[in-house]
């Protein structure tokens, strides 16, 4: 069963002479063990198709569906931004835990899985860190952290590496598709980088909005 399915989508930002054509006629479909590099231009539209893919946009044309999970992503996509994504205030298992809180487990509960996604990626000893205190390679291994806890099939990450130097570029990619290989899940991940995209098996390429499988 696919995880996503797309056939013929669009995503036209604003109207009229201000029209924009962010994605245009992607058709493609991810399984379970499917790893993509998706590459391209800045503004060829990778953030948006990766929006798209993962629920948290919709398009203007085309159709797109998540047969995995009834149609209903919300919750069963994990993501992983380029940029700081753990809330201040709170500590990194607390950070981890927060999706499984959301998504209706006790709070014992949600602390033993996360110390376990801790423990697994070998970030036990941050569990009671505070993200200020991160090196920025220990935020994004902590963002995967967070990503496996929730144990979604279906893993997008857009830059996960743009603020990293090439040896920890490489670990954090190389986190994500053993992640991804541990919950059966496909994964997918927008790079500018080609030494990222060369660790993964397949490399899809965005160019004006149109996507080359
Ligand atoms: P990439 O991730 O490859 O840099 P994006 O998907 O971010 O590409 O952007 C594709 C195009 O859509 C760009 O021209 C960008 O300026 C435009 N765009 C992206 N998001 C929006 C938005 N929310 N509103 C209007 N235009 C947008
Ligand atoms: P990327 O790092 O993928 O190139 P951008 O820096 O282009 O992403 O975009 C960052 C955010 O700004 C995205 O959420 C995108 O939707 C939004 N955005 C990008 N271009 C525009 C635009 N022209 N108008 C409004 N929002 C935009």
């Amino acid at each position: 069963t696919a995880l996503v399915a797309c056939r013929q989508l669009a995503r036209v930002y604003g109207h009229g002479t201000n029209a924009l054509v962010a994605v245009h006629e992607v058709s493609c479909e991810l399984r379970p063990g499917d790893q993509v590099a998706i590459t391209g231009p800045s503004g060829s539209g990778k953030t948006t198709l990766l929006h798209l893919l993962a629920g948290l946009d919709r398009p203007t044309a085309g159709r797109i569906g998540w047969p995995a999970f009834d149609d209903r992503p919300r919750g069963r996509v994990g993501v992983v931004f380029q940029g700081p994504s753990l809330l201040p205030p709170l500590n990194v298992v607390e950070n981890v835990a927060l999706p499984l809180l959301i998504a209706g487990l006790t709070d014992t509960e949600a602390k033993e899985r996360a110390l376990a996604a801790l423990g697994a990626i070998g970030l036990a000893d941050l569990a009671g860190s505070l993200p200020e205190e991160l090196s920025g390679g220990q935020a994004q291994r902590v963002a995967v952290a967070r990503v496996l806890a929730a144990e979604p099939r279906l893993i997008i990450a857009d830059e996960p590496t743009a603020q990293l130097d090439s040896d920890l570029a490489r670990q954090v990619v190389d986190l994500l598709t053993q992640v991804a290989c541990r919950l059966d899940a496909a994964l997918v991940v927008a790079t500018h980088d080609p030494r990222v995209a060369a660790r993964l098996p397949k490399t899809w390429t965005m160019s004006d909005g149109a996507l080359a499988c």
